[in-house]
């Protein structure tokens, strides 16, 4: 079957057919994560213009390869299964990119070890932490990582997530935020081994995955403060209210501070820092061209993580309202009632009810309830 991306065309095995979670050799459901791979990659050579090379860990088809190599990445296509080696150098000939490419087929956990490289792109099926240490290892400027285990990241399959991770995730109502959360605590602290901090410049979690670009910083003081970033959520299943803390030191609260319950859930250690740098999302928002086939939806969403305030973590008005047993209120007007009332207030990228403030639950209710009665 042939696809067409990012003006390129490859081959690839299998029919397209809707409403397929996985393939191993293509997923049509990532074409919005791979066009703004390149618009990450066009940006970032901006910032730091000596990175050259990018290698695609897990190259599968090559899709990936091929699309950076096109936009002149020195690039290299890992693979340890036989038939997506072929694949991908199939797909780098057919584009004319075998010059600027090179194919190994091979663990790519050793070659990370062996070679270094500038960029360096984990895209593998389920969690990405077996490959992280050697990712950080060596790679020189910016470290992209797709997790497409959600529900071991937002604690739905809590045992999972613990293994993974190295972290508690719980179960609440931000939970695609909370798999955000847990993956970039679990990277800052792969990457802290090896005295590299880590500064996550795009990160989005988009229906079945989490995506994150991290710039390195080769410093122990970096890695200091990476890890000083992290810290713990305390969240009520009652009222919904939440806090955070930092440090490595969990100290749960029992009882809820808003409602007196004792539903109380701890998580973490999580990623307490901001998530996304606006001046670079912007940059990448103008590097996605009208002929990606997901540009609107990519720039939409880089508008929304533009804007969106460094809370770490959201609320969904819908689930508020319900709570409160209010009818939900138009965003826009609930939003203003909230900055009336003196707090900060954007819009998530996590839903389109979603949004962050630094208003408590309890200080939500009380700047928007006149509009909900
Ligand atoms: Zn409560």
């Amino acid at each position: 079957m042939r696809v067409t991306e990012g003006e390129l065309e490859l081959e690839v095995p299998g029919e397209q057919t809707d409403g397929i979670e996985e393939s191993v050799f293509y997923n049509p459901r990532q074409e919005l994560n791979r066009d703004l791979t390149i618009a990450t990659l066009r940006a970032y050579r901006e910032r730091e213009d000596r990175a050259e090379t990018y290698l695609d860990a897990m190259t599968a088809s090559g899709i990936r390869g091929v699309r950076a190599a096109a936009d002149g990445w020195d690039v290299t296509c890992c693979d340890v299964n036989e038939d997506a080696v072929e694949l991908a150098r199939a797909n780098l000939a057919r584009n004319d990119c075998e010059s600027r490419a090179t194919v190994e087929h091979r663990n790519v956990n050793a070659l990370m070890h062996e070679q270094v490289f500038d960029v360096i792109d984990l895209d593998p099926y389920g969690t990405p932490m077996p490959f992280a240490d050697a990712a950080f290892a060596n790679c020189r400027d910016l470290v992209c990582v797709t997790a497409t285990d959600t529900a071991p990241l937002c604690g739905a399959h809590f045992n999972s997530g613990v293994r993974s991770y190295s972290a508690v995730p719980r179960n609440t109502d931000y939970h695609a935020e909370m798999g955000v959360r847990i993956l970039l605590s679990a990277l800052a602290r792969s990457a802290a081994r090896f005295d590299v901090g880590v500064e996550p410049v795009l990160t989005h979690a988009t229906s079945h995955y989490v995506r994150t670009y991290l710039e390195l910083e080769h410093k122990a003081t970096a890695a200091d403060a990476a890890i000083d970033t992290l810290g713990h959520i305390s969240h009520c299943e009652d009222c919904l209210y939440r806090e955070h803390e930092f440090g490595l030191h969990a100290d749960p609260i029992e009882e809820c501070p808003h409602c007196g319950g004792n539903r109380m859930l701890t998580a973490g250690p999580v990623w307490l820092g901001s998530v996304c740098d606006s001046e670079f999302v912007a940059a990448v928002r103008d590097e996605v061209p009208d002929a990606f086939g997901t540009a609107e939806k990519a720039r939409d969403l880089c508008t929304t993580l533009e804007t969106e305030l460094d809370e770490p973590t959201h609320y969904d008005q819908h689930k508020l309202c319900r709570n409160w047993g209010l009818p939900a209120n138009a965003m826009d007007e609930f939003l203003t009632d909230l900055r009336d009332a003196g707090y900060a207030a954007s819009r998530a990228h996590y839903g389109g009810t979603t949004f962050k403030t630094d208003a408590s639950v309890g200080e939500i209710r009380e700047a928007t309830a006149a509009s909900l009665e």
